[in-house]
């Protein structure tokens, strides 16, 4: 193994760049030339190359968002598009591949080991909604973000006696409500993964205020729905003024948390580290706080599910 490039792809997430570094600079430690390939499967397709070396990585551990850029690009899932991008890789003489982002990403690393070119994908989302690991680079960084600017609303929301409703990201996945909503104390936490029926959000609701709180917060994974219709639901039982935040694009960027730091450094760094084993259509994951590796195809097929232990205890505390 001589050379290997790395690319980001999918939706970005905070910590992308210490990744990038990770595999840049201990590509180079090992002795391998590395590339980092711009705008994820696009940038290959469109042979949008550059040979990275150690300072084209400094200066970027603390900053979000990602260096190479990322984006989506349907011409890849087709054969065509496969077929073309291996042959590039092949001509340009690249021996393995770190494919940095989410499960999409990942069956576009699959497809290129399965074609011959060894690839290792690293879970970067802020979704946490990948199987095989218990955790993605990014998701403690929208955690914070989303606690920080629930923190600022709760000020509003105990000062005028008010109902917030406050969307949080998460695609289908209920992690960063969770998280957030334990970590900010939230009345009602409404994930994907729980049903719930407005009636019972109400009667805590309106047992809360009974007992003096003078604000409440629910938190509102954005798989169960939009937070407007849950809080126009809400307004008509009890005829409270409530809110609605969206939190969106807030919660994906700024500097990543040192959680997020030391796994893209730890998770970036073993990628090359498996490409020189000599494995390939795998995973670095991150199971009970060790990194392993487990199969690409393995992590793609399986159920993601958020620790709903977390559920339990935040419906505890917030009686
Ligand atoms: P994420 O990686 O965050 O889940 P997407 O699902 O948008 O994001 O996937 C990112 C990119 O990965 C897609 O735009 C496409 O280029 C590539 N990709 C997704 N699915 C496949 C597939 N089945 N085969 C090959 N490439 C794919």
């Amino acid at each position: 193994m001589k050379r290997i490039a790395v690319l980001t792809s999918g939706g970005d997430a905070p910590g992308m760049n210490a990744a990038i570094r990770a595999v840049v600079r201990n590509g180079i430690y090992r002795g391998l030339k590395v590339y980092g390939i711009r705008k994820g499967f696009s940038g290959l397709l469109n042979e949008d190359f550059v040979e990275m070396d150690l300072r084209s990585v400094a200066d970027i551990i603390h900053r979000g968002g990602t260096i190479l850029q990322t984006a989506r690009c349907e011409e890849f899932k087709t054969e065509e598009g496969l077929h073309k991008g291996t042959e590039i890789l092949r001509r340009r003489g690249i021996d393995g591949l770190v494919v940095i982002g989410g499960d999409g990403s990942f069956r576009g690393a699959l497809a290129l080991t399965r074609r011959g070119v060894p690839a290792v994908g690293v879970p970067g989302t802020i979704d946490n909604d990948i199987p095989g690991t218990d955790l993605t680079i990014g998701f403690d960084t929208a955690v914070n973000n989303a606690i920080q600017a629930v923190d600022k609303i709760r000020d509003t929301a105990t000062s005028h006696e008010r109902t917030f409703v406050i969307e949080v990201m998460g695609r289908r996945a209920g992690d960063i409500a969770l998280a957030a909503g334990l970590a900010v104390g939230a009345e009602t936490i409404l994930i994907p993964e729980e049903p719930y029926s407005i009636d019972e959000v109400v009667d805590r609701l309106k047992k809360s205020v009974a007992r003096g709180k003078r604000h409440s917060i629910l938190l509102v994974a954005e798989g169960v729905g939009q937070a407007t219709d849950i809080a126009a639901e809400i307004r008509s039982r009890t005829g409270w003024e409530t809110r609605v935040t969206v939190l969106g694009h807030l919660q994906r960027g700024g500097s990543p948390t040192a959680v997020d730091r030391v796994l893209a450094s730890r998770m970036g760094a073993m990628a090359v580290d498996l490409l020189l084993e000599g494995q390939s259509g795998k995973m670095v994951a991150l199971q009970r706080n060790a990194l392993v590796a487990v199969d690409l195809d393995e992590a793609m097929k399986g159920t993601h599910r958020p620790d709903l232990g977390l559920y339990t205890l935040a419906r505890i505390l917030s009686i």
